[in-house]
């Protein structure tokens, strides 16, 4: 190791040091210190029983009859039917699990992507076919506030776990937060606001990542996208599920 290397290298440490000062790690729901999702608030997760959801669009307690897939529901998304063959979702949206999210979005930790990514990867079903994984974007907005996309974060944390290429296909120009804004509303701020990067090329099986499914409305406006881009089937993932 060269002398300059060795400074470096030290400089770095202490950097490392003082940051875990002034802002120690915590675990996102119990604040617990040393790690960023304790073992004991990550064995109580709300985890999402597959077995009661709906198969098509991993609606909670959706096997039997689904309050996503019917008619009515999907009208009021603007749609006859679900662009994406499926979706699933590791845990329910509690407020634990919606801590773990703010603290993952609004505050930084970006160490919870592989904790989450972890936990996704067990509920997606073996007979899923996937060629590449891809995100939801966030907002301009978000990004600019955030200096990170927290769905990509996620959507490459899987990559590595998959082994499969993770592709940056989506960008929403001028869409804003969806937070705050009521199903319809959602819908009307979503209309028309995927499009594909420039110079990409949507191909083949998609597995589409997203933080929380919502109302559906984001993922279905996202689906399309890409379906109308040239991907041939997209599979949607995403940690909570509201
Ligand atoms: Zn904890
Ligand atoms: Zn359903």
């Amino acid at each position: 190791m060269g002398m300059g290397k060795g400074i470096a290298l030290i400089a770095n440490m202490a950097a490392e040091a003082a940051a875990e000062t002034l802002w120690p790690t915590r675990c996102a729901i119990c604040d617990a210190p040393g790690v960023v999702l304790c073992e004991r608030c990550r064995r109580n997760l709300p985890f999402l029983d597959w077995w009661r959801a709906c198969r098509r669009c991993g609606s909670p307690y959706g096997l039997v009859q689904c309050d996503l897939c019917n008619p009515v529901s999907l009208s009021r998304m603007g749609v006859k039917q679900l662009p994406f063959a499926s979706c699933a979702s590791a845990v329910l949206f509690t407020g634990d699990t919606g801590q773990l999210v703010r603290v993952f979005k609004d505050q930084g930790e970006q160490r919870l992507a592989p904790e989450m990514a972890r936990l996704m990867i067990r509920v997606v079903p073996p007979d899923w076919q996937i060629d590449a994984l891809t995100f939801v974007p966030a907002t301009l907005v978000a990004f600019r506030n955030r200096g990170y996309d927290h769905a990509e974060l996620l959507a490459q944390s899987l990559s590595g776990l998959l082994g499969l290429p993770c592709e940056r296909t989506l960008q929403r120009p001028r869409s804003r937060d969806q937070r705050g804004l009521s199903a319809a509303g959602r819908i009307r701020n979503l209309s028309g606001s995927f499009a594909l990067r420039q110079g990409t090329l949507a191909h083949g099986r998609y597995l589409l990542v997203d933080d929380v499914f919502t109302t559906g409305a984001t993922l279905c406006a996202a689906s399309q996208a890409l379906l109308a881009s040239g991907a041939t089937e997209v599979r949607c993932l995403t940690f909570a599920r509201v």
